[in-house]
């Protein structure tokens, strides 16, 4: 995410490495590179300077106060200004109501319906009772993507395959919500591929019809200025109140996450990075500033994992680690529960500095498939006991799996390692201690 704009401001604060205080350096000339960087990323131009002014002022402004290296200040000042930029702080959603309505809007392919379906997941987490209303009465397969995203999640799915007047819909299915006692309805509505009237004057009568506490505006942000004026032209019409970002796994410049708010002065309630229902988080434009910046983000990182662990579980893993049983099935219900937590480049992506250190390396989900693969070749009791896994078995294995006997020989030893690590913690942590010095 954000990788070459990330790089180019990376190399900005370069120039000032090694510089002892900040009169020692051209604040100008850093600035204006800072500058160059958001307008490479597609920053809208205006807003690209106002920024820059701000922080070229704050550098002048602090540069006798802080006693820190200038390139430190720098950052510093650079992330606030970002962080500002983007909306100061997180945003709710209105759900008020019974049922609370929600309104998607956005051009087509921009992820509507995908967002509309991870929407609806992490509200039914909540404890939510959830509906979600296909009213695209053009394109029959968005109402078919809808029913399997709700099948997936257990959400149910109001359509009319045959009406073709969407706002009929629509109100229809606020109805209905609210005799089945639901306490939020998601009303997906129809995209274009361009602007254009028709889909406007619709998405203002379902409005009018339906009287949404919310309207989510869906972007893709890989269209950089694009998104930034389709969110502009529909705002005008629509007066909405949200901004969805989609894609941004994807998305290496990040003009449209820098520019919205400030352009459209509406703020980014959500960004999503990925296909999975899970890709979605909460935009907090100061975690995005300094992931921007290569600082990390591990708030995020450990609201991903606390989402994506049981805690029942965890407790018994943790159990069976102290216990020395941890095995083979153990092993394969972690690597599904890392995968949970969404794109995996994406997640280690908000580890501090990780990010820069992997950004040329291809890492996906896929990557634990030949261990995955292997593991699933073996037996119930090789898993419980890799102990007894002799020459025979791991031919046999690695046949199975379409693997080599190489790979099979690597993941044993690799988790023989692990346990032996395992044990050694476990001696360290109080109680233990003593025997480890026995
Ligand atoms: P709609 O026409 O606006 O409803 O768009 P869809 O929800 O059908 O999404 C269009 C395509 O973008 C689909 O292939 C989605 O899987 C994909 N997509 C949606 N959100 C994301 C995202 O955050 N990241 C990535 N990589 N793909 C996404």
């Amino acid at each position: 995410m954000f990788q070459s704009l990330q790089d180019k401001l990376n190399g900005a604060f370069k120039t000032l490495k090694g510089k002892g205080k900040i009169t020692d350096i051209n604040i100008a000339s850093t600035v204006k590179e800072i500058r160059r960087a958001l307008m490479d990323a597609d920053v809208n131009y205006k807003v690209a300077k106002e920024v820059t002014d701000k922080v070229k002022q704050e550098a002048i402004d602090r540069k006798v106060m802080i006693a820190v290296e200038p390139g430190q200040l720098f950052v510093k000042i650079v992330q606030e200004e970002l962080t500002a930029l983007m909306g100061g702080k997180a945003e709710t959603v209105n759900l008020k109501g019974s049922p609370a309505v929600v309104l998607i809007a956005g051009l087509q392919g921009s992820g509507k319906t995908t967002f509309s379906g991870k929407f609806a997941n992490y509200l039914k987490k909540q404890g939510k009772q959830v509906m979600l209303v296909a009213a695209d009465v053009y394109r029959p397969a968005a109402i078919t993507q809808l029913q399997v995203l709700g099948e997936q999640i257990g959400v149910d799915v109001y359509a009319e395959p045959e009406n073709k007047d969407a706002v009929n819909i629509a109100r229809n299915a606020v109805a209905e919500a609210k005799s089945k006692g639901k306490s939020i309805v998601i009303v997906d509505t129809a995209g274009r591929l361009a602007v254009d009237e028709v889909m406007m004057t619709e998405v203002e009568n379902i409005k009018k019809a339906i009287s949404p506490s919310e309207i989510l505006f869906v972007v893709d942000s890989m269209t950089g200025q694009d998104a930034v004026n389709t969110a502009k032209a529909f705002n005008d019409r629509l007066d909405f109140d949200g901004v969805v970002l989609t894609k941004l796994d994807g998305d290496s410049r990040g003009g449209a996450a820098l520019s919205i708010r400030a352009v459209v002065d509406k703020p980014v309630k959500f960004m999503s990075t990925g296909e999975k229902m899970e890709d979605l988080d909460i935009f907090h434009p100061d975690r995005m500033a300094s992931r921007i910046l290569g600082m990390g983000d591990v708030i995020s990182l450990v609201e991903r994992a606390q989402q994506a662990f049981d805690e029942d579980e965890a407790r018994k893993l943790n159990k069976k680690m102290r216990e020395n049983n941890f095995d083979l099935n153990d092993f394969l219900g972690q690597l599904e529960q890392i995968k949970k937590m969404g794109n995996l480049k994406d997640v280690m992506g908000m580890i501090p500095g990780m990010g820069a250190a992997i950004k040329d390396v291809d890492i996906s989900n896929d990557s634990f498939k030949p261990i995955e693969s292997i593991i699933k070749s073996m037996t119930p009791k090789e898993r419980s006991q890799p102990d007894i896994i002799d020459g025979s078995r791991r031919k046999r294995i690695a046949t199975g799996a379409g693997r080599s006997i190489q790979e099979v020989n690597n993941l044993l030893k690799q988790f023989e390692q692990m346990k032996k690590m395992m044990k050694k913690f476990n001696a360290m942590t109080p109680g233990g201690k003593a025997r480890m010095f026995r």
